[in-house]
């Protein structure tokens, strides 16, 4: 439930109603805006502890929320959530663009994507140092030594970085290579990392599987944020249907949904979702209009040279083109690049 506090309300009466739900067994997950502080009661059956909290001076009313994902719902927070990163806002006005390649490979190569997709206006770039393969015997990632090519990529450009987190143990050495954590597509029902992203500090970006409904989503975002990780992206990836002209079935009727019922951002990563090059400024101009906070899409200078996902990374030329068109469509619907 969330209990709402009387405008003004003393931070020690705030603070007693702290002390009350953590007396009781339940974890505070309190949100401050400028005048009004509302405090979410979160966990089985804390509704049944109402009374006791609307009989408290400072409470100025309670109200419950019914979706399953608690944290997560607009109803829990009614504006947007922004998650600032070296002067980066996720889930503002300003849509952001991430690219890169799939997999972090040469530093040379990963060095010069970041410079080109910087001037064409890219925020941050992505790259995955532990790669989620379909078959044991391709490219795997290069670890560690990966991780270290995105923070080089870092301090030639100063973009923020973004790379993917496999299994609990990879998580200290994204968190301290990486800005924000992704999890994806495969992992997101992977309860245990879930878990311990949540414990950590650090963004997370939360791919949606390509099996998982929007309410199965919400509900991997809670399990992040209830362990007081608030910061999480939700990332419409695509989604398996009985379609198989493209890769995946990319679901842009998430992104207004999710906005809807969420006050997350909400990325679109076009080029999983179409999986072929020639279609994926498409879908991304698509996502912008469908009202996307921010776009992951992969750059590749030398695509039939890359060792994962060639076929759907742009050569810069097309990025470059691309960037300007979006900057087009942002214009149209309210929003900057
Ligand atoms: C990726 O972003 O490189 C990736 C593997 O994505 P997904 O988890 O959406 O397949
Ligand atoms: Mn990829």
């Amino acid at each position: 439930m969330i209990i709402t506090l009387r405008n003004g309300a003393a931070k020690k009466d705030a603070d007693a109603v702290i002390k009350k739900i953590k007396s009781l067994g339940y974890a505070p997950h309190v949100s401050r805006g400028v005048d009004k502080t509302i405090i979410g009661m979160i966990g089985e059956r804390a509704e049944k502890h109402r009374e006791a909290f609307e009989a408290m001076d400072v409470v100025d009313h309670i109200s419950e929320i019914e979706k399953p994902y608690k944290l997560a719902s607009r109803e829990f927070k009614k504006e947007n959530t922004v998650i600032k990163i070296d002067g980066v806002e996720i889930g503002a006005n300003k849509i952001v663009i991430i690219a890169g390649p799939c997999a972090l490979e040469k530093k040379d190569i990963v060095v010069e994507i970041a410079h080109l997709i910087k001037a064409c206006g890219a925020k941050g770039i992505r790259g995955g140092a532990f790669k989620p393969r379909t078959s044991p015997y391709a490219f795997q990632g290069l670890g560690e030594t990966g991780l270290k090519l995105l923070v080089e990529a870092k301090k030639a450009t100063g973009l923020i970085t973004v790379t993917e987190v496999m299994n609990v143990n990879q998580i200290d050495a994204v968190v301290k290579y990486a800005d924000i954590i992704q999890i994806g597509a495969r992992n997101i029902q992977n309860y245990d990392l879930l878990k311990a992203v949540g414990k950590t500090r650090k963004p997370a970006l939360l791919k949606r599987g390509m099996a998982t409904t929007v309410k199965e989503l919400l509900l991997s975002a809670e399990y992040i944020m209830s362990g007081g990780n608030h910061k999480v992206i939700l990332c419409e990836r695509g989604i398996r249907t009985f379609e198989d002209a493209t890769r995946f079935t990319l679901d842009l009727n998430a992104v207004p949904v999710l906005k809807k019922l969420s006050h997350l951002p909400v990325f679109v990563d076009p080029s999983h979702g179409i999986g072929i090059r020639e279609h994926v400024g498409s879908m991304a101009k698509a996502a912008v209009a469908a009202g996307a906070d921010g776009l992951l899409i992969e750059v590749h200078p030398k695509p039939e040279e890359a060792l994962s996902d060639g076929p759907q990374s742009l050569l810069p030329e097309q990025f470059e083109k691309l960037m300007l068109e979006i900057k087009l469509v942002a214009k149209a619907v309210g929003r900057q690049i």
